[in-house]
């Protein structure tokens, strides 16, 4: 790669609106999402509001939850 083109990628930490923060590699630093894995309904079973048009009730019924 050619120097002083590409931005510096490091390792930064990620702050979720739920309060997870994890580290992870990036450009930027201190980012902030609003879904993470630990929060996502997926994981949780949990369901937020996120649902669209009801795929998760449409989840649960498929697999009898
Ligand atoms: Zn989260």
């Amino acid at each position: 790669m050619k120097q002083n083109i590409h931005p510096t990628y490091q390792v930064t930490s990620v702050t979720c609106a739920c309060g997870n923060s994890f580290e992870t590699g990036s450009i930027k630093t201190n980012l902030r999402v609003e879904i993470c894995s630990v929060c996502h309904p997926f994981f949780t079973g949990k369901q937020k509001f996120i649902d669209v048009g009801g795929r998760v009730d449409k989840f649960k019924k498929k697999y009898g939850i």
